[in-house]
């Protein structure tokens, strides 16, 4: 019988390694910077356009390579960075396993510059999808010029799977993010469509900080500190106050790399428990240096995850740090932005009488305080007319109507008692037909059964469709805001909200300024409390960066969507039993009661016969 086995040719063979390695424009951004810092670059530039889709290129001044070097870095396990496999246990460079500049060559049209210092020109290679071009003595400055162009051009597949640049964009600003702030002493540029997004000098590692996300971002940093033998602690956490509704400023870097770690993560926020409003997550920026053998780097294909021999320890070790610092940042005096972080150690005032902390929390916080009656917050522009109880009902049962949709199973009980119960006081003594769940579900009783809600979702899907009507009248209701609200973003923020502006002033928002790191705001839509926009712009945000596909894409469902989440009541909350009453009316009188605007299921029902069943 013939034989069938063949070797793959290495054209293909790099494809399918570029698989592993490139999923998108980011992770060659991550694969470039890494090998300029490698090779000892002071100075990083990343040129990118239309997100990467089009040009990705990382010019750096680093040591550079020779002809033949230059040629062999395209080979499949080229590396210069390990001989043997020991040498894998004592790795202080970001790369080894030569496998990024042949899986990048694979799938994009790719030209190198290179030139090592000691000699008078350097050399240019051309390479297309695995097929080198050209190769040639060019005039170049010393270092090494990397550009990709038209990633996965021979992979439409791949193409069409990236998404919108806006979602592009983000990943590859948060590569850029991590490598620039792994090494404050290099410089670092970012142009993105031909204008300058980021330039970051060499600088301390607060400074860093502050010139990626802000200037505001100086007053918000506790510095952590902790040297033991086996681990090495330096940094910053968030203060409390400051902590966002997203986890996007967390950071940890062991020997310089980003690395993402739940476990430790769980450290920090156990270090911060009881300091933080529910919801809200801390940010840190911190440093571990441990020894490169007791870690092992090479369990993940892109070497964000990271194992370590004693994790327990180091677990223990982040936590006290953490609690250390944040015990003392009340004594400790705002630090001056020029002094060197190392200063900064925060044991310096370990002989000093220590204040009790403070801690800011207010454990009565609820949003919707000020709706006595009901918790259940709606943005309503006008009173409920009293009669308007038989529209909660749309969808179900309802005398002679035979149009009973998705949920023809669900009968209310005694609609009739329960109808106008928020008009009349005299029906205060109703009986109720719900019962709250571990502060998450209510259950309600139906004719044919019952019916368990999700509280969040639920509220959700209410406050959507109350905003998305509201929102979407042309001239939207602006509430004037007594003082100007004054609230301060990374630039990179501020430029979303730019891109937004225009919608968000049809839904009533009123803007006096948008630029360099301040947004200002001078009036919000009617039913927005002032408190909450700063949540919802930041959700908002991220919203925009994360999730959404450039199709189908709507200012104002999108901020309907993000305004209904920030604001919906959450899991864990109480509800009185009006409330949870009041929440399954208004659920029931949505367009689309059944699912959340996120399209998860709001509700389920049980009917009799299946609990039944399940006595059986
Ligand atoms: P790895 O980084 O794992 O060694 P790469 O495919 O990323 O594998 O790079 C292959 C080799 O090419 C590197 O080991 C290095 O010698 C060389 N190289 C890549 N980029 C640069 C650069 N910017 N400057 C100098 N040498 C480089
Ligand atoms: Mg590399």
């Amino acid at each position: 019988m013939a034989d069938i086995i063949q070797l793959l040719p290495d054209h293909v063979a790099n494809q399918i390694a570029a698989g592993e390695v490139v999923q998108r424009p980011a992770s060659v951004v991550k694969e470039l910077i890494e090998n300029a810092i490698d090779a000892g670059a002071n100075s990083i530039k990343l040129i990118i356009k239309d997100a990467g889709k089009t040009l990705i290129q990382v010019i750096d001044d680093g040591k550079g390579m020779s002809a033949t070097d230059a040629r062999l870095s395209f080979e499949r396990h080229a590396t210069s960075k390990i001989r043997t496999a020991d040498d894998l246990f004592q790795l202080n460079t970001k790369g080894f396993r030569g496998e990024a500049l042949a899986s990048i060559a694979a799938i994009a049209h790719v030209e190198l510059k290179t030139k090592q210092e000691h000699d008078d020109v350097g050399n240019t290679i051309i390479i297309e999808g695995s097929n080198v071009v050209s190769q040639d003595v060019v005039v170049t400055p010393n270092g090494t010029s990397i550009s990709v162009k038209n990633l996965f051009f021979n992979i439409p597949a791949r193409r069409n799977f990236l998404k919108s640049n806006t979602v592009e964009l983000r990943h590859v600003t948060d590569e850029f993010h991590r490598v620039a702030l792994a090494h404050p002493n290099i410089s670092f540029a970012l142009y993105n469509n031909g204008s300058e997004t980021f330039n970051l000098p060499v600088s301390n590692f607060r400074q860093r900080i502050v010139n990626i996300f802000g200037n505001k971002t100086n007053e918000k940093l506790v510095p952590v500190e902790e040297d033991t033998e086996v681990l090495k602690i330096s940094g910053f956490v968030g203060k409390p106050e400051f902590a966002k509704k997203t986890r996007g400023e967390q950071y940890f870097f062991v020997n310089n790399r980003f690395i993402k770690s739940a476990y430790l993560n769980h450290a920090i926020a156990s270090a911060f428990e009881g300091l933080l409003k529910n919801g809200t997550y801390a940010s840190y920026f911190l440093n571990l240096m441990v020894n490169p053998q007791t870690i092992d780097i090479n369990i993940h294909p892109t070497k964000t995850e990271i194992k370590f021999d004693d994790e327990h320890t180091l677990y223990a070790l982040l936590r006290s740090a953490v609690k250390h610092s944040l015990g003392q940042f009340n004594i400790a005096p705002v630090l001056d932005f020029e002094r060197d972080s190392n200063l900064d150690v925060p044991y310096n005032y370990k002989k000093e009488t220590i204040s009790t902390p403070k801690v800011e929390v207010d454990s009565s916080f609820n949003p919707f305080q000020e709706e006595k009656s009901s918790a259940v917050r709606t943005t309503s522009y006008k009173k409920e007319p009293a009669s308007s109880w038989e529209s909660l009902y749309v969808g179900l049962e309802s005398k002679g109507t035979k149009s009973q949709q998705d949920f023809s199973e669900v009968h209310f009980e005694s609609e009739e008692s329960t109808a106008s119960i928020f008009e009349d006081d005299k029906q205060v003594e109703q009986e109720y037909t719900t019962y709250q769940l571990h502060k998450k579900y209510i259950v309600s009783t139906i004719k044919s059964g019952m019916l368990l809600i999700d509280q969040h979702r639920a509220h959700q899907r209410i406050l959507y469709e109350d905003y998305l009507q509201h929102l979407t009248v042309k001239e939207a209701i602006s509430q004037q805001l007594l003082f100007p609200l004054q609230l301060h973003y990374s630039n990179q923020d501020v430029l979303v909200i730019e891109q937004l502006k225009e919608d968000l002033e049809h839904t009533g928002f009123v803007f006096s300024n948008v630029s360099n790191e301040t947004v200002e705001i001078t009036g919000v839509p009617v039913g927005v409390p002032e408190s909450e926009v700063s949540i919802i712009l930041e959700q908002l945000i991220s919203d925009v960066e994360n999730e959404v596909p450039d199709s189908n894409f709507s200012a104002t469902d999108l901020l309907a969507k993000s305004m209904a989440k920030s604001l919906a009541i959450k899991t864990g909350q109480v509800l009185q039993k009006d409330e949870q009453e009041h929440l399954v009316n208004k659920l029931f009188a949505c367009k689309e009661p059944n699912v959340s605007p996120t399209n998860r299921a709001t509700f389920i029902t049980m009917t009799v016969d299946e609990l039944d069943r399940k006595f059986i």
